[in-house]
Formats: C-alpha cells, sequence, structure tokens
C-alpha cells in the first residue's frame, strides 16, 4: 500500500489497530470493535458471505430469473406511476433484441432526472420475472458517460456482512487496505506443510487473497457451499486453534494440585449398600474412573456422559462421599431450581442416613435462610451443598471446597463452570470438577468441545426399562390423545402434556418474552384440557410460576395426587416419575431432536410400556419430516446425536452458551466435522514438537494470548 503513515514497520503485523488504517477514526473504530474488529489481521479474517460477479456483461437476451448478472444498456423510456405507491419505471435496451425494467419503490427527484432516455447504464442486480419480462427491483447502478468504456472488475465483488454504521463501501474498502498489510506467505503462514491435513490445500496468504478476492473464474459453488479448498485451509487452522486453546487450558489444569481424596471408600460402601437397587455395570466403571482421578492430587476434570435415566446422580453421590470422607466440601450445582430440588431431595434421603450434612443454595433461599446457609457453607458444617447459578455468586465463601459437580453443563456456561472452580481454597489447591451431561454427543464433537475434559459415558440403563414407543401424529388427531390420557388415568397411570413455543430461559434472571409466551401458551392449554378431561386431576407447571407453586405440583404429580401435568420444557432435565408413561408434546417439529430425546426420557422409567406421541402441525418440512423418524426408529441417544449434528449442526446440541464453539469466524462443525481427526492429530503434533507454534495459533484466532502464550 502506499505509505500514509510514520508506523510502518508495525503495520506489517496482524495486530496493527484498525485505528492506523486511513480512514478509520474513533467512530469507526468502535464501530468495528463493537463487531470484534479491532486488528488488521480481524479484517483478514471478515469474510465475505457470498460475492457478485461484476467481470462480465451479459447481453440483456441471455438473463435468466433468480440468477445475479451485470448489464450495460441504453435507457429507452421512463414511466413514474402511482398506482398503490409511488414506483418509478426504467426499462433498458442492449441491442440484443430484450428489454430489462429496472423498478424504484424509493427515489429522489435527482435520480429521476438522470434516467432520460439515451442515457447509458451499469446495473447489477438479480432479475425476477415482472409484468413485462424481467425485471430488476432496486439495482446496483452507475451512469456511463458519453464515451466512457467501464473497465469491468478482475475480481468476483466481495459481500461482507454488513457492520451497523460501517457502509459495505467502506468497509470494502478498509478491508482491502487491510489486505494490502499481508505480510508475505512465509511470514505469515504458522503452520508447517508437513501438518496432518494441510496436504493440497493452500497457504494462508493465498487463501485469504482467494476468499477476499476470488479471480473471475473462481468456483462459485463451492464458495457457496463452504467446502472451497481455502475455505477448508481456513476452517482447519481455526478448528485446530479452539482444539489447542482447550489443550492448552487442561495441560495449565494439570499443572495444579488438588486435594488427593483418597480415602479407604467407606462411606461410599455404606451408601451402595443402602441403595434399593445395584449399580449397573456402566455405573461401576464410570465410579471407578471417577475414583482413581480424585484420588490424585491433580484436579479432575472428567465429563461424564450418560443417556437420560442411566443413573448419573448416584455416580456423582458416591464421588461426594469420597471428598466428605477426607474432611472436604462438595458443591453440586444443576441449572434449573426444578432439578436442583430434586437432587437436594436424592442427595439427603442418600447421604444424610451416613451422617452427612447436605446444605441447600438457590436464588429463592433469601434472607435468614440464606444467611444461615451461607454461615454453614462457610464454616464447612455443610459438607454437600446443592444449589443453581446461586452458588457461583460472589459472596458465597467455601471452608474447604475439595469437589465440584456440575449437572447438565451444556447449559452452563464455561466461565460459569470456572467460577465455581475458582472458589476452591486457598492452600493453593483447585477443586476436582465432575461435569455431568444427558446430551450425548458424537465422540469427534467431543474431542473437539470438551478437549479439556476426559470422557466416560455411562453406557447402559438400569434393568427394568421397557423402551418408549414414539409415534409422530398430526395435531388435527388431538381429540384421539386427550381420549388417551383419560384411558390412561383410568388404569392409574400418568402423562405430561408439554406445550412448547420457544426456548425458554429459566433461573438465570432473565425471563424473556419466549417464557411470558409459552407459559400463556401452556396455561390455555390447561385449562383445556381441564376442562375435556372432567375425571382427570390436572397440574401446570411453567417457568413464570413461584418455585414454591411449582414444586407443590411436582409434588402432587410425583405421588400421583395429579393424573396429568401440562408443563413447559421446564420438564426437560431432571423429572422422575416411573408411573409416568404418556408423553405428548406439541410442536415437536419445533424442538431439536437432543431436546426431544430429554423431554422423551421423563417417560419409560418404570416398568409399563410407555408411549411418546409428537404432534406436530402440518405440513412438515422434509427436514423435520426426517428428525421426527429418527427418534420413531431409536432410543439411543447416542445414535440421535450423530443424527442430530448431521441433521442441524452442532449448535443444537452443544447450546449456543457454549464455549468459544458458537463463536467461529469461519469453522462450522457440521460442515467441517471430517476435518476434526486432522485437526486433533495436527493438534497432537504441535504440542510435541512445537508448542511455541501451538501459542501463537491460539492467540492469533482465539486470544487470550496472554493467558496461555509462551512469549
Ligand atoms: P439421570 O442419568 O438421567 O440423571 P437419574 O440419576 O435421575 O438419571 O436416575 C434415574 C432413576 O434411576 C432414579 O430414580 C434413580 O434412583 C434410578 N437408578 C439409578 N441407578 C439405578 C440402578 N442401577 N438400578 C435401578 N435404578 C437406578
Ligand atoms: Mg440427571
Amino acid at each position: 500500500m502506499r505509505a500514509t503513515r510514520q508506523a510502518a514497520p508495525a503495520l506489517a503485523g496482524g495486530a496493527t489497530p484498525v485505528s492506523a488504517l486511513r480512514g478509520v477514526g474513533a467512530s469507526v473504530a468502535e464501530k468495528l470493535a463493537a463487531r470484534g474488529l479491532a486488528t488488521v489481521q480481524d479484517l483478514w479474517l471478515h469474510l465475505p458471505l457470498r460475492y457478485e460477479d461484476r467481470t462480465r456483461l451479459t447481453p440483456i437476451r441471455d438473463l435468466r430469473a433468480g440468477m445475479p448478472a451485470q448489464v450495460e444498456g441504453t435507457v429507452e423510456a421512463v414511466e413514474r406511476g402511482f398506482r398503490y405507491r409511488p414506483v418509478l419505471r426504467v426499462a433498458v435496451g442492449d441491442g440484443s433484441r430484450a428489454t430489462l425494467v429496472l423498478r424504484f419503490f424509493h427515489f429522489r427527484a435527482a435520480q429521476v432526472a438522470q434516467f432520460r432516455p439515451g442515457v447509458r447504464l451499469r446495473c447489477f442486480g438479480t432479475p425476477r420475472p415482472g409484468q413485462h419480462g424481467l425485471e430488476i427491483v432496486h439495482p446496483n447502478y452507475r451512469v456511463l458517460g458519453e464515451d466512457e468504456a467501464a473497465a469491468l472488475g478482475d475480481s468476483l465483488d466481495p459481500v461482507y456482512p454488513a457492520i451497523e454504521g460501517v457502509g459495505p463501501a467502506t468497509l470494502r474498502r478498509l478491508i482491502g487496505q487491510a489486505l494490502d498489510l499481508l505480510p508475505d506467505a512465509a511470514a505469515l503462514e504458522l503452520l508447517p506443510a508437513s501438518l496432518p491435513g494441510l496436504a493440497g490445500l493452500p497457504g494462508l496468504r493465498e487463501s485469504l487473497l482467494a476468499l477476499h478476492r476470488p479471480p473471475p473464474d473462481a468456483d462459485l459453488a463451492a464458495l457457496a457451499a463452504g467446502t472451497h479448498p481455502a475455505q477448508r485451509r481456513l476452517a482447519l487452522e481455526e478448528l485446530l486453534a479452539h482444539h489447542l486453546s482447550l489443550r492448552r487450558q487442561r495441560l495449565a489444569q494439570q499443572q495444579l494440585s488438588a486435594r488427593a481424596l483418597d480415602g479407604p471408600g467407606k462411606l461410599a460402601r455404606r451408601l451402595q449398600q443402602g441403595l434399593p437397587f445395584k449399580l449397573t455395570g456402566a455405573q461401576q466403571r464410570v465410579f471407578a474412573q471417577v475414583r482413581a482421578d480424585l484420588a490424585l492430587p491433580v484436579p479432575m476434570q472428567r465429563l461424564v456422559q450418560g443417556d437420560v435415566g442411566s443413573g448419573k446422580t448416584v455416580v456423582a453421590a458416591l464421588a461426594a462421599t469420597l471428598a466428605v470422607e477426607r474432611g472436604c466440601q462438595v458443591a453440586l450445582a444443576a441449572p434449573t431450581e426444578l432439578l436442583a430440588e430434586q437432587h437436594l431431595a436424592n442427595l439427603r434421603t442418600w447421604l444424610e442416613p451416613l451422617g452427612i450434612r447436605v446444605a441447600w443454595l438457590a436464588g429463592k433461599v433469601t434472607g435468614k435462610a440464606r444467611a444461615a446457609a451461607l454461615a454453614e457453607v462457610a464454616s464447612g458444617t455443610a459438607q454437600v451443598v446443592v444449589g443453581t447459578h446461586a452458588l457461583m455468586q460472589e459472596g458465597v465463601a467455601f471452608h474447604d471446597l475439595a469437589l465440584v459437580i456440575v449437572d447438565e453443563q451444556h447449559r452452563f456456561g464455561v466461565q460459569q463452570r470456572l467460577a465455581l472452580r475458582d472458589k476452591g481454597p486457598a492452600h493453593g489447591h483447585v477443586p476436582h470438577q465432575l461435569v455431568m451431561t444427558a446430551t450425548p454427543i458424537p465422540r469427534t464433537l467431543a474431542m473437539t468441545a470438551y478437549a479439556d475434559l476426559d470422557v466416560s459415558a455411562i453406557d447402559e440403563l438400569p434393568p427394568g426399562r421397557t423402551p418408549v414407543q414414539t409415534v409422530a401424529v398430526s395435531a388435527e388427531r388431538r381429540p384421539e390423545l386427550v381420549e388417551r390420557i383419560r384411558a390412561a388415568c383410568a388404569e392409574s397411570r400418568q402423562a405430561y402434556w408439554v406445550c412448547t413455543l420457544i426456548e425458554e430461559q429459566e433461573d438465570d434472571g432473565k425471563p424473556g418474552q419466549g417464557m411470558r409466551l409459552q407459559a400463556q401458551a401452556a396455561e390455555r392449554t390447561f385449562e383445556q384440557l381441564s376442562q375435556q378431561l372432567p375425571g382427570v386431576r390436572v397440574g401446570l407447571v411453567h417457568g413464570r410460576m413461584k418455585a414454591s407453586e411449582k414444586q407443590a405440583t411436582m409434588r402432587a404429580f410425583k405421588d400421583g395426587a395429579l393424573g396429568l401435568l401440562v408443563a413447559t420444557t421446564v420438564i426437560e432435565v431432571g423429572v422422575d416419575v416411573p408411573n409416568a408413561s404418556l408423553m405428548i408434546v406439541e410442536n415437536a417439529e419445533r424442538l431439536g431432536l437432543a431436546q426431544l430425546h430429554q423431554l422423551r426420557g421423563r417417560v419409560g422409567r418404570g416398568a409399563a410400556a410407555s408411549s411418546c406421541v409428537l404432534l406436530y402441525q402440518p405440513p412438515l418440512s422434509q427436514m423435520a419430516r426426517q428428525r421426527l423418524e429418527v427418534l420413531r426408529q431409536t432410543n439411543d441417544g447416542f445414535v440421535i446425536a450423530e443424527k442430530d449434528l448431521e441433521l442441524r449442526g452442532p449448535g443444537e446440541l452443544l447450546g449456543t452458551r457454549q464455549t468459544g464453539l458458537a463463536a467461529f469466524r469461519i469453522a462450522d462443525l457440521a460442515r467441517d466435522a471430517g476435518l476434526l481427526p486432522q485437526v486433533h492429530a495436527a493438534a497432537d503434533r504441535l504440542l510435541a514438537q512445537a508448542p511455541e507454534l501451538a501459542d501463537r495459533v491460539v492467540a492469533r484466532w482465539v486470544g487470550g494470548a496472554t493467558r496461555y502464550a509462551a512469549a
């Protein structure tokens, strides 16, 4: 670029702030920063959404509806009308014996004056069928001078994701300036060419240029699909960076020390003896893994995956006894109050007979009760503390916290998990972490998303469960279902009716619009069903009710006093009522597979044959039909997770609050899942052979360089 600033040497690096670019004042810099674009490198990585081909002209007669094209022609006629709203129509011809109409709904007088017959125009847009042949609504256009032979573009024009307050032309210009600052390939490239996965892919510099300024003959279809080699190259480096970042965190963790919880396990044995059931083989295996981890003076970081109903809670309770046996404290956090309450009840039943004191700390615990709980936690009188996000708040201090258990981890952010971990004692120890999830995720994805955790699977259900029969039924057949509920309740079985509208946010202090609408829908359904089922006692649970009301209703349902429970997705996690054998899910087509599978896990917990009816609003899209079919065919959470990834991508599986994973700039875990094995191999190689390069890759893509970078 032309050197217009003094700081030329610094400009060679991607770390240069955008404010060093020409035309970037404080206000533009601020707007860019609001979208995470702070440095020149951020601009390099701000990739086009799509491309417009202005490298050639298309004769008007060759235009096709729906295909963007550039046209040059002469204004033949202009018509201004006011039919329903003002409209300006400009007919353009190019001698190819066809006419194109440009149509404007918003226009200024000056514009109208421009379009005199005989004036030459060059315009770009997507033609659509109009009243008289093809037309382009609001084309991009410019008026050409008398004899002007304006040059055609020599690369495809990038269209960038819009940035509020920075016009597209400005953004293009700034990115162009940033690209002029790209160092040569050798200086930019961090990855050795021999790294697994790189063979056959272009280098970083070449890839960036290919994506920002693709040549006229670029493979537009591949670019649109995200499978162009340049895109794969960038996705690979980005995935590698995120994976390395988690692996670095893990290595950093392993440098820390934790209390070795290596007692004889007497409490654990007594707990097992007191249980009304025998642990499954999978539970025993996973508990043995946890116990081996806890015995070491290094913080455990283990994720236990287990399908709904696989019995994770008792494994958590067993782990807790190991900490208590060593005189330490345990915190168990669950994402919803309902779930936390159930854990509290379970842990009290199991642990109090062993003389272990279990305390309760949730958002609704206030005043004196809260002060008392806090005091017990701080003094160490409470050996096990169960709660919600409230556990993670400031002001909650532990006496000697040695084990943190987080249930349904995907509902928490990583930051929250770390906040709880940071509540460990100050004697140079950090707590062990046990993370539980009922959302099985495919192995390669787990290795990427949870590269900082060891993963165990409880892959066996307790005996005596009969698989849930699943059917998908059009909402038009709702009356039949009311009959089925009547019949089930007449046989003293119980049923759930799940109302869904939009994802519900619970217990995070931000009850949103979605929750209100959902609660209203549930209330309406509750009233309807109460009328239609006069002989059945119907209860209602939704996220806008007081926790005490919710709890009372849940308890009544659990005790069998209610036959039918109308609920929102708050019952998704944790609720355990073995006598419930029928579930109806409304608008099932709107929910993700993983979530439906979770919901369905509420039935089939007892010995009776259970069924789950997925009600949908016809017509079903092809995709929705496929998804419901998956649920009909299998009860295996891992199979469902693989399908979910295939059909919808990882966002659904991991939850939007998941780590940096939601924040990929280029990679798309579903599209690029095939790259993951190479990413893992490349990470192994870099960490073993060039850890300093690994740090630089992380710093480039993930940031946080100060935390992990060696230099
Ligand atoms: P999840 O893995 O979904 O959290 P829970 O821990 O809630 O499952 O267990 C589901 C139910 O199964 C509970 O009622 C629990 O007491 C029971 N349970 C757990 N392990 C066993 C077992 N080995 N045999 C029989 N029932 C079990
Ligand atoms: Mg559970």
